[in-house]
């Protein structure tokens, strides 16, 4: 193997022609099914119902299933799809697809193409391989998948065929939920509720609320060469052992950076693919490590979005290898290197187009806003837990309190604006005035005067208000946006729900506009004061924070994954979850013991892939060192020259040989220990990772003594830097 230039993988971009605006106008959603394409091929009874389902969230009809699958396999036929598939989401944070021929044999020995109503809104592909967290038993194997018309059916090309896509739910034979689909729509159905109910007292009687989503995507990417010489990558998607680069990300020059010509080739594929499967990816940017990079989304229906974030991460992964490169959306592909997160913004936004969530210029006059937010504020204090707890992987754990990605605590960011307008809430029940946003001059008389936001950004804090919608920052990247969605919609659900309570009681009959505003100041002031602990606008990374959080304001500290999903199933939650229908307790427990049994998965894969390679990768380096440097001192000594300086390195590299071996060794006991401990999750925690990390110190201090032409692996310097 070479040493320092190992083979870069197709090293020139592919001839991609820029594309224009006119282009995309164009493309914008060809491989999707949705309400253009519906509204020419359908019945006009037909697409009244399905229409009235999809954007008012009127119960679905089934008697038009058979004219929506008709026009559905038409279209898809005409654009070379062969196959379908129901789509769904299972409990792995995957997508999975089981695919269908179109083609059924007829009587006459030929073939028809066939796809009646009943394929379309049902589907049953067997459950038992999916994780079902002991709703089911294994002989149990019964599982259906059911059309979810409000997300578009796509149609995903390759190699020269087709095969349509239709979003679906996926339920067990009794009816639970066995995805993320069907809690999130659960969810947004609770949350219309009630913040109709809510604006109906405010006076605005509104058809329909919905959850809005725009999550932003970071991701890196390696030469494809170097990803599959790295066992690590390919089968734990990071690095677990590798030493730290001479450069790594502290020159701040990669952020926003000018895009190599190879990455933009591969940025432009990945956009026109997703324009045209109906994604609106809006900005592209370099991210803060060397080799990371980011898309973000315009904001959707947050059903929608979830789905398109779904299709994000698959044509990112498969455009990269058309590129020869590969696409890590792990939460920490590298130790020491920036991780990769999965921005959340989210919002409410009514059927006439009113994002709730819309301060205005006067945000303490706007009572509105005023109730939503402190519904979000106080919905965010209740259940720091479950937020942390739907965010908890054994990849995010090394993100959160790393002092890059927000801590593990959870806390709202206000802004200036906001936190003085709560501020004058709790100090004397009422705010009478919001701090001016105000002009920015900049001194020159060619440069505009610039309009300045009321706040500014803190890139510390884990929920943040970011003008007109809060930014749950601390999600991962290669995780389904779903469950957090459904989190949120369902604690700002409650929220509501308690304030419209309060509110009505204040209210009994009166409803006049003057008794409205005096019982809404009222009821807000009552639950800022209780819940203002959650907000906190300083530096979110500080040691500081992480005492005052838990000491003086009794904010939770859920450190890792085992800690944060015990609280999953807390009493609080499981009536929380059924009161709103959003997840029984059986399903809550289910994905609990999902969530645990993952982490174990995990945290299995990586130890033994660490340990195989210390001792088939690095130990055999490490001794051919010392062969390689014994020889040395052999004709050093017979030269009649001074051996010292080779011993010295034999010396070094001895003494961590030594320590690999036994480290490798603590490690595979450790493992085992852990199997068989009554809490084999907690014993992943403290037992395999420090074993884990034991290993790894030993192996980076290797790669700084071997020669790099018996390395045996590509280098962070490789992988960072080459071929970009
Ligand atoms: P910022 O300047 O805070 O990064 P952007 O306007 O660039 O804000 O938006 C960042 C992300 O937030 C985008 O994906 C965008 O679509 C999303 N977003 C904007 N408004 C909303 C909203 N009302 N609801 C949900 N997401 C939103
Ligand atoms: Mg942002």
């Amino acid at each position: 193997m070479p040493a320092l230039t190992r083979a870069v993988n197709g090293h020139t971009p592919a001839n991609g022609r820029p594309m224009s605006l006119t282009d995309v106008e164009e493309i914008f959603g060809q491989n999707t099914f949705g309400l253009a394409e519906m509204k020419s091929r359908l019945p006009k009874a037909v697409y009244k119902k399905l229409t009235a389902t999809i954007e008012d969230g009127e119960p679905f009809d089934a008697t038009v299933a058979d004219a929506v699958a008709l026009a559905m396999k038409e279209w898809a036929v005409e654009r070379g799809a062969t196959h379908y598939t129901h789509w769904f989401q299972p409990l792995t944070g995957r997508t999975a697809e089981k695919h269908d021929s179109f083609i059924t044999p007829n009587a006459g020995g030929g073939a028809v193409a066939e796809f009646s109503g009943k394929n379309l809104i049902q589907g049953e592909p067997d459950a038992s391989s999916f994780p079902g967290g002991g709703l089911r038993a294994t002989f149990e194997a019964r599982g259906y998948t059911a059309y979810d018309p409000t997300s578009p059916a796509f149609l995903v090309e390759h190699n020269g065929s087709a095969t349509l896509c239709i979003p679906t739910g996926f339920a067990s034979w009794t009816g639970e939920a066995l995805d993320h689909k069907i809690p999130l729509l659960r969810s947004m159905e609770a949350l219309n509720k009630q913040a109709r109910r809510a604006l109906a007292v405010l006076g605005d009687e509104v058809g329909r609320v919905t959850a809005t989503c725009g999550s932003e995507q970071e991701y890196f990417l390696v030469d494809e060469g170097f990803f599959e010489d790295r066992p690590d990558l390919l089968v734990a998607g990071r690095t677990l052992v590798g030493a730290a680069p001479p450069r790594g990300q502290e020159f701040d020059d990669h952020y926003f950076g000018s895009i190599p010509d190879r990455i933009m080739a591969y940025m432009n594929a990945v956009e026109t693919e997703l324009y045209q499967l109906g994604v609106p990816v809006a900005t592209r940017h370099n991210e803060v490590a060397p080799g990371q990079y980011e898309f973000a989304p315009i904001f959707e229906n947050a059903n929608v979005a979830a789905d398109h974030q779904q299709v994000v991460m698959m044509v990112l992964q498969r455009t990269a290898k058309r590129f020869g490169l590969a696409c890590l959306l792990h939460e920490k592909p590298f130790a020491g290197v920036n991780g990769s997160g999965k921005h959340v913004n989210w919002s409410m936004s009514t059927d006439t187009g009113v994002n709730l969530l819309e301060p205005g210029d006067t945000p303490h006059s706007n009572l509105r806003f005023l109730f939503f937010c402190a519904a979000v504020v106080q919905a965010v204090h209740t259940h720091q837990d479950l937020l942390r707890a739907s965010i908890a992987t054994a990849a995010n754990d090394h993100r959160l309190g790393a002092g890059e990605a927000p801590p593990a605590i959870l806390s709202i960011f206000l802004g200036d604006q906001l936190s003085d307008v709560f501020e004058q809430i709790t100090a004397s029940g009422t705010a009478t005035e919001s701090k001016p946003s105000g002009l920015l001059g900049l001194g020159s008389p060619v440069l505009p005067t610039l309009p300045r936001h009321a706040g500014d950004r803190n890139r510390t804090s884990p929920f943040a208000f970011t003008g007109n919608k809060f930014e749950f920052r601390a999600v991962g990247s290669s995780q389904s946006v779903s469950f957090p969605l459904a989190v949120l919609n369902t604690i700002t659900a409650e929220a509501i729900d308690d304030l419209a309570t309060k509110l009505e009681a204040r209210l009994g009959r009166k409803r006049s506009k003057k008794a409205v505003e005096a019982a809404v100041q009222e009821v807000i002031a009552d639950s800022i004061c209780e819940h203002t602990k959650i907000v906190f606008n300083g530096d979110g990374y500080s040691d500081e924070w992480t005492r005052e959080a838990v000491e003086d304001r009794g904010l939770l500290n859920l450190k890792t994954t085992p800690d944060a999903l015990a609280t999953l199933t807390g009493a609080k939650n499981v009536s929380m979850f059924e009161r709103y229908d959003v997840l029984s307790e059986a399903e809550l427990e289910s994905r609990r013991d999902i969530l645990l049994e993952q982490y174990v998965l995990t945290l299995n894969v990586e130890a033994a892939t660490t340990e195989s390679m210390a001792r088939t990768l690095i130990l055999p380096a490490a001794i051919r060192t010392l062969v390689e440097l014994g020889e040395a001192a052999e004709a050093v000594e017979d030269l009649g020259l001074d051996t010292s300086g080779t011993q010295e390195m034999a010396a070094a590299v001895v003494e961590h040989v030594n320590a690999l071996q036994k480290a490798a060794g603590s490690l595979a006991a450790a493992r085992a220990a852990a199997h068989h401990a009554d809490d084999e999750s907690r014993a992943m925690t403290d037992r395999v990772i420090p074993a884990m990390a034991t290993v790894r110190q030993a192996c980076d201090a290797l790669e700084k003594l071997v020669p790099a032409d018996l390395w045996p692996l590509p280098t962070y310097r490789e992988m960072l830097f080459s071929g970009k």
